[in-house]
């Protein structure tokens, strides 16, 4: 089914493809139309056993000794192979997860970007010299934790991949990888990837299953030096808790509720096209995406029209035809999205505009209408809780205060926007606002390699993103040296 060429069925552990100790699999399916896209190992904790043992063993061979500035040129090999298959890769996850093939593409490119700036990056992370008592000399070494463990989503796979395993190998650890049960075929083909490249054997491993098991399984596992999490906020605290009896560090990145704030004195032509796209990106499913709108009473009118301009000309449509928006991930989620809907008419709100669902659609499809939802008040559910889905609610406020009150009045902080003409009001709200990321007259500047990104409150700890990963994946020894 694919140019790169891999088992779907297979685990990778120690640099052999095989299948899972049970020999079971589980079912994909293509969100496109509901088919059966292929079955993956149902990895578990067996598996999971066998890849840390081999993450083990590759730490302490050659592979995983060669020189920082080695490690980065393989990481640059893998990075032109990527970019070399993007298309393919972009295919994949179209099926896979449902994604317009632009939007699969972009991921694949930004994948290949993690590893470009990992492997550039590789061997640029010193250590220092402290100014200590006489007769001493003091340093400090940054080293990798050893092995760490990567539990992925499904809305992004590419992405979340190539900035948590990309920095972890360039810090020299070896990984075990496990992707979402719902969508895991990019990450396998990245493994394969990856392998061609030149990856030494047991610095990735890859093993598909169920959360609940080789997840589990992963997070509680005490060969284990790091973990890496993505996903919900319920499953992040049982993470953080299966660390906390290894005490290991884990980074948490929980998703958000992150507002987009639109003063009166605005550049509405420049901000529209980020007001909507953000919410609407990858059909909602985005932790970072801006699913409330906060616009200053002034304008309140005037941006709720023209967003609703804009949602009324989306295009809904399978993945392969590389429309706006494809579908969401699953029934289930399309389910869990329509009980929000559901309370926009329960609570006697109504809906502002709505993109059309063409009757073309395949009935067996799990498509959900983008939905715009004006006036909404915020300590509404549809304004506090993560929906993941292509649903933005629009607030007014009044000034500075409140516009702050209730951007930070969720649960959640992990990114907000401010759009503004007065600079002293930019750095103002830049400082109060409780998140991890703010972006001023933009919103997700150029996919964010570069920029340290995580959330406070319950979006999670930790950084990815940028050269503070690199300090998340290593830990820090302290030498000091006595020589009189
Ligand atoms: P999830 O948290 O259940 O799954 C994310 C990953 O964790 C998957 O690989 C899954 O297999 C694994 N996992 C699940 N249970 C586990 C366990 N007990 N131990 C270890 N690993 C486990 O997320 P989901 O079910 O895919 O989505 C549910 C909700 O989570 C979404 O509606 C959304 O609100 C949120 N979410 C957020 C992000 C994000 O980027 N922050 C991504 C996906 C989902």
């Amino acid at each position: 089914m694919s140019d790169i060429s891999f088992d779907t069925r297979a685990v990778l552990i120690g640099g052999r493809w095989q299948p899972c100790a049970s020999g079971e699999t589980l079912p994909l399916f293509n969100p496109s139309d509901g088919t059966l896209l292929a079955q993956i190992a149902r990895g578990a904790a067996a598996d999971i056993d066998a890849a840390v043992t081999a993450a083990q063993a590759a730490r302490a061979g050659a592979g995983c000794r060669m020189s920082a500035a080695e490690r980065g040129r393989v990481l640059l090999r893998m990075s032109a192979a990527v970019l070399a298959q993007a298309d393919e890769l972009a295919r994949l996850e179209a099926l896979d997860v449902g994604k317009p093939l632009k939007q699969g593409r972009a991921d694949a490119v930004a994948l290949a970007r993690y590893l470009e700036f990992y492997g550039g990056a590789a061997d640029k992370v010193m250590g220092e010299t402290i100014p200590f008592t006489a007769g001493y000399t003091a340093l400090t070494l940054r080293e990798p934790h050893g092995v760490t463990g990567h539990i992925v989503p499904w809305n992004y796979p590419m992405q979340i991949i190539g900035r948590s395993v990309g920095a972890a190998l360039a810090m020299g650890n070896a990984c075990v990888l496990k992707p979402a049960e719902e969508a895991c075929l990019t990450a396998l083909a990245f493994a394969r990837i990856a392998d061609e490249a030149g990856l030494p054997a047991g610095a990735l491993n890859v093993v598909p299953g169920l959360g609940e098991e080789a997840g589990a399984a992963l997070s509680a596992h005490p060969g284990v030096q790091h973990l890496s999490f993505t996903g919900s906020v319920a499953v992040g605290r049982l993470i953080q808790a299966a660390a906390a009896k290894h005490t290991i560090p884990v980074t948490l990145e929980l998703g958000g509720k992150s507002p987009q704030i639109v003063y009166a004195d605005a550049d509405l032509d420049a901000a529209l096209p980020f007001l909507v796209n953000a919410g609407i990106q990858n059909a909602g499913q985005t932790c970072s995406a801006a699913s409330r709108i906060l616009v200053e009473r002034p304008v309140f009118e005037q941006v709720v029209a023209r967003m609703a301009e804009r949602y009324r000309a989306l295009r809904v449509g399978p993945a392969l035809d590389d429309l706006d928006i494809g579908p969401v991930i699953s029934a289930r989620q399309r389910e869990i999205i329509g009980g929000y809907l559901a309370l926009v008419q329960d609570s006697g709100l109504q809906v502002t505009a709505a993109a059309p669902l063409p009757t073309t659609l395949p009935a067996s499809g799990y498509y959900v209408a983008p939905t715009l939802v004006a006036g909404v008040n915020p300590a509404h559910r549809l304004a506090q809780e993560e929906i993941f889905g292509p649903v933005q609610v629009v607030i007014p406020f009044d000034g500075e205060a409140e516009a702050l009150a209730i951007a930070n009045g969720t649960a959640f902080g992990l990114v907000a926007g401010v759009w503004t003409r007065d600079g002293s009001r930019a750095l103002r709200m830049a400082h109060q606002l409780q998140c991890g990321q703010v972006f001023v007259n933009n919103y997700g500047a150029g996919g964010g390699i570069e920029l340290p990104f995580g959330g406070v409150k319950a979006s999670g700890h930790g950084r990815e993103k940028g050269f503070e990963a690199l300090y998340g994946f290593s830990t820090l020894k302290t030498v000091a040296i006595h020589h009189g």
